[in-house]
């Protein structure tokens, strides 16, 4: 037996036994990555597409990123929000340079942001009803939406694959159709406190919220006293070209919730809150031990400084338009088997006509890691940074799968 095989029934052994299991995964171990690229156990190379879903926000150990981690931890890893740390501090300072004056939260994972977020929407019901609680506190969301696995993001989420077993959930939620204002303006009545939705649902199959819907909830937003908060947890920090994809619409949002790709796969989390939004919190209303850790703000900061000094924002808005042709082309030449492409920069997802799983594996075994999402949808979301060749290797990898599978 080789020390890969060694290796890898090691380690299929020890998930079998110890790792509880909620999670259905293929047979691969993954062991080192660098750039768009990751390698398994038998020295495999995967172009990774799947970027531990919309994480690896500049791919897999950026020498930028890993030095500025590595010199952190030698420095100052943790210490707790019980005190001030410089890096949360400029961190803070950063971020509002993109969502706007405001004031910054920050958590470890976007579940952990949207339960903050949920927060806030019960205390600015609270200070509409006069101070009072339990009178205003319903959160219009939308359907086929994703905002995480606690609670309160389950809750929001009306899925009956995330929901089943867990209920009784948290009340206060009601439901409209993404892009049909009439269908949110319908549930608004005076116990209501706020609308949550993403800019663009991930998990749900990649619909984009509209421009049009966008403007449309925030002036429904504006006359009826309500926050509008958005979840760019998939879709920010980048991921469509802008910092975040809300941006397309020209749209000013309350409050943000993001993560994955903010640490570039380091966890961290964050919630900005603007206007009345940021005065909500007040000291001891709501924490978190590990919350901006020096490491974890270290992360983020290079993350940006890579966005910001290698133009990636530029540089997805750009190279997305050829790639998308390119996807858009394998609808024109397989219709039977690829129903349509849809998305934005580099959140894409592709539509096919029958179940994803069986496309997922031989993508893999092709040497592509894309993941799924609801509705028969094969997501692809690169690196900031991937290369236009990387792009077109994708969409070959794609379209061999497709002839083989015709
Ligand atoms: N919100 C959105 C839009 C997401 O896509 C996800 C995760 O996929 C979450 C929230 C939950 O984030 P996390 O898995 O970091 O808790």
């Amino acid at each position: 037996m080789s020390l890969s095989e060694i290796t890898r029934t090691t380690t299929a052994d020890l998930y079998d036994a110890y790792v509880l299991k909620n999670y259905g995964r293929p047979a691969l171990t993954l062991v080192r990555g660098s750039g768009s690229h990751v390698w398994d156990d038998q020295g495999r190379q995967f172009l990774d597409f799947s970027t531990g879903i919309a994480v690896n926000a500049l791919g897999h150990c950026h020498p930028y990123w890993v030095a500025a981690v590595q010199r952190q931890a030698g420095e100052l890893i943790h210490v707790s929000n019980l005190f001030r740390n410089p890096n949360q501090g400029e961190l803070a300072r950063r971020l509002v340079g993109y969502a706007g004056p405001g004031q910054v939260f920050f958590c470890n994972s976007g579940a952990e942001a949207n339960e903050g977020l949920l927060k806030l929407a019960r205390l600015h019901g609270a200070t509409k009803a006069g101070g009072q609680e339990g009178i205003c506190y319903k959160v219009i969301c939308a359907k086929n939406a994703f905002h995480g696995r606690t609670f309160g993001g389950m809750s929001a989420t009306p899925q009956e694959k995330i929901q089943k077993g867990f209920r009784p959930l948290v009340s206060g939620f009601a439901f409209g159709e993404l892009n049909n204002l009439a269908s949110f303006e319908a549930l608004i009545d005076d116990t209501t406190a706020a609308i949550f939705i993403e800019t663009i649902q991930g998990e749900g199959g990649v619909h984009p919220a509209t421009s049009e819907f966008l403007i449309g909830l925030r002036k429904l937003c504006n006359d009826h006293n309500l926050l509008l908060i958005l979840d760019e947890v998939q879709c920010g920090i980048g991921r469509t070209g802008k910092f975040f994809a809300f941006e397309h619409a020209g749209v000013r949002a309350d409050a943000i919730g993001m993560a994955k790709g903010l640490g570039g796969g380091f966890p961290i989390g964050a919630i900005w809150a603007g206007g009345k939004a940021a005065e909500l919190f007040q000291p001891g209303m709501h924490g978190t031990t590990f919350g901006g850790t020096p490491l974890a703000c270290a992360a983020a900061l290079a993350v940006l400084d890579v966005i910001e000094r290698e133009g990636l924002l530029a540089h997805v808005e750009k190279t997305s338009v050829v790639w998308h042709a390119a996807l858009r082309q394998l609808a024109v030449d397989f219709p039977a088997q690829v129903l349509g492409v849809r998305g934005r920069g580099f959140m894409v997802g592709i539509q096919l006509a029958s179940e994803p799983p069986p496309y997922v594996a031989a993508l893999r075994e092709a040497g592509l890691l894309a993941p799924m999402a609801g509705g028969n949808i094969i997501r692809l979301l690169p690196p900031l940074n991937a290369t236009e060749e990387e792009l077109a290797c994708s969409v070959e990898i794609l379209r061999s799968v497709l002839v083989a599978k015709a």
